[in-house]
């Protein structure tokens, strides 16, 4: 029995009769970029968040460099965020003209704290970008107070977390609607994935919507006049008409995920050699990865690949130590729990069409491989 860490064909499998009346209708209306369907899925996505807008851009990493350019940085303005993340987020905020700053993460959660937030703060701090990493939020309700403080902009990384909700109160408030602004991926193996490249901006902050909807068509909302130097980072109509049936498939989808996570506990929560996910009180995990940190993570990963499992691991080199930023100065042993969690972090398949015979046999081949 073959085990591979994603199946985006059993996912289509499902959904082939909803899509393809869709795609003929796009094709039919020869109406490509941005337009009725664009809006009709940034109605819908702003009303699943819960935000007032949200705004269609070309990808998850332009969902950060727009709103990023919006905030038009003097050189040497910072952002912090946390080294242990996919490099897009670094990325944006060099791009967009700012300084990295690397913060650490909490080793339970591999999520950023209101601390390791603090113990890289200064006076140029322009902004945050909590990542609510592999599919659970961040506290955010230590890092709002935080940033207002100091007059400082949230950015809330979504990529991994649509869907994903944290207790404010007696309520629930979701991925993306905590901070001014929220940035999610449509990247396929996102848990709500297109057929090809896009991503959406959520935001509270009306300045920052509007600068982003200009930003995003080379900085004006009328033709040829432009307030600003934008760029183009459009989403595709095809892209948004493919995603509006699947976001109708995703809280069933997102249980599928949290299932496999829950026997995934159930096989392997006495094995001392592993670490399973800890969810942090409050917090509802999307589970776009299932990471656990293991003892002897190479080896086990090759265990697993010989017995025909996939696995990956995300992600091997912390950002302070990537050559493209070595003029910053990183050095080893700077943030010790991000370059820890690189040395044993791994991801295991859970998608939600994995199934429970398919689950059964990942936990029976780990447990072996510790002689359990
Ligand atoms: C995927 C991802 C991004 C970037 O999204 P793209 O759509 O691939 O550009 C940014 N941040 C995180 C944490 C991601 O996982």
């Amino acid at each position: 029995m073959q085990v591979p860490l994603l199946d985006l064909k059993a996912q289509y499998d499902q959904i082939r009769d909803e899509i393809e009346p869709v795609l003929r209708r796009v094709v039919e209306s020869q109406y490509f970029i941005l337009g009725p369907e664009v809006e009709g899925l940034e109605e819908e996505i702003a009303a699943y968040v819960g935000t007032p807008t949200a705004i269609g851009c070309a990808s998850g990493t332009d969902a950060l460099l727009l709103p990023l350019m919006a905030l038009d940085p003097e050189p040497g303005d910072e952002v912090i965020l946390p080294a242990f993340t996919f490099f897009a987020t670094a990325g944006a905020v060099w791009n967009a003209g700012f300084t990295p700053v690397f913060c650490d993460i909490d080793p339970h959660t591999f999520n950023v704290t209101r601390e390791s937030l603090e113990a890289v703060w200064s006076d140029r701090t322009r902004a945050v970008i909590p990542v609510h990493l592999f599919g659970q939020m961040a506290p955010m309700e230590e890092i709002l107070p935080l940033a207002a403080e100091h007059g400082a902009v949230v950015i809330e990384d979504c990529a991994q977390a649509i869907g994903a909700r944290r207790e404010r109160g007696d309520d629930s408030v979701m991925a993306g609607a905590w901070g001014e602004i929220g940035a999610f991926s449509f990247f396929p193996t996102k848990n709500l994935g297109g057929f090809g490249d896009g991503g959406i901006v959520t935001a509270l902050d009306e300045t920052l919507a509007d600068a982003v909807a200009k930003l995003r068509v080379h900085g004006g909302r009328q033709m040829y006049h432009h307030e600003m130097v934008g760029t183009n980072s459009r989403l595709d109509a095809l892209q948004a008409a493919i995603l509006r049936v699947k976001l109708r498939h995703l809280d069933r989808w997102t249980e599928g995920r949290r299932k496999n996570a829950c026997r995934y506990h159930g096989g392997l929560d006495e094995v001392d050699e592993t670490d399973l996910p800890e969810v942090l009180d409050g917090n509802v995990h999307v589970y776009n990865q299932f990471t656990i940190r293991a003892r002897e993570r190479d080896r086990l990963r090759e265990h697993l690949a010989e017995r025909g499992i996939g696995s990956g691991i995300y992600y091997p080199v912390p950002l302070h130590l990537q050559a493209c930023f070595s003029e910053l100065g990183g050095r080893e042993g700077q943030l010790p729990e991000s370059e820890s969690a690189c040395r044993d972090v791994l991801s295991l398949p859970i998608f939600p069409e994995l199934g429970e015979a398919r689950v059964d046999r990942v936990i029976d081949e780990i447990r072996s491989f510790y002689g359990h």
